[in-house]
């Protein structure tokens, strides 16, 4: 019965897709340790000690932690899970995120996991919200509660992927606002994403997050652009 599944629904490599065996995670060609982001870490930003942007950029959020760069098999596998519904990929890094965190915050101060909300026209197109998928897991992993409905995107806004650097922030300015069924008073909050590139999309929400009298926001994502020295961070 066992083998009739895996036949049925073979196990993928989380890096590329390659069907690998029943009990592995990745073939022997993807190394995602190679794009682990390394300690000594500066956890206001993100990045690796020597790579520290924090003058550079401005930050509304707290702190932020990240397992994985943003690059090569890391984005190709959150792409899979993201636009072609490999869910095994999300849990992957939902647990990756969980491990992140547990190791570098003192999660248990957290009081509340939120996602990064999507709009509507994304979630129609991909059948499912990832982020909140991954603030699910993520949720359960370290017994908080989880409320996907918190955040709201006030309006459509368009895909930030395709806009420079200053469009993305001016895109984004009051799209978001936090739902008044949910008391965020003096609360610690976990917001989920599945990437960080600039940051404009975390630091729209933890303003919302900010004015609704949260007292820390605390950010997780699956894997953050590597900031490089000369050149914008993108
Ligand atoms: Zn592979
Ligand atoms: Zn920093």
């Amino acid at each position: 019965m066992k083998n009739l599944i895996y036949i049925l629904f073979p196990r993928r490599c989380v890096g590329c897709g390659k069907v690998i065996y029943p009990n592995e995670k990745f073939c022997e060609d993807c190394d995602f340790e190679k794009f682990r982001i390394q300690y000594p870490k500066c956890f206001y930003c993100g990045q690796e000690n020597n790579l520290c942007s924090c003058s550079l950029f401005e930050r509304k959020y707290d702190y932020i932690f990240s397992p994985f760069y943003y690059d090569d098999i890391i984005s190709k596998s959150i792409t899979r899970f993201k636009y072609n519904g490999h869910l095994d990929n999300g849990k992957f890094f939902a647990d990756e995120m969980s491990r992140s965190l547990m190791k570098d915050f003192d999660y248990e101060k957290i009081d509340v996991v939120l996602n990064v909300p999507m709009t509507k026209k994304s979630k129609r197109m991909h059948g499912f919200s990832q982020t909140a998928y991954l603030a699910k897991i993520i949720s359960e992993n370290i017994e908080k509660t989880f409320e996907p409905l918190c955040l709201i995107k006030t309006r459509e806004t368009p895909s930030q992927k395709n806009l420079k650097f200053k469009e993305r922030i001016t895109n984004l300015k009051g799209a978001f606002r936090v739902s008044e069924k949910i008391d965020l008073k003096g609360k610690t909050v976990l917001l989920c994403d599945d990437v960080k590139t600039t940051g404009t999309t975390l630091n729209e929400c933890s303003k919302a997050l900010k004015r609704a009298g949260a007292k820390q926001v605390v950010c997780l994502t699956a894997a953050m652009t590597k900031f490089k020295i000369r050149g914008e961070e993108n």
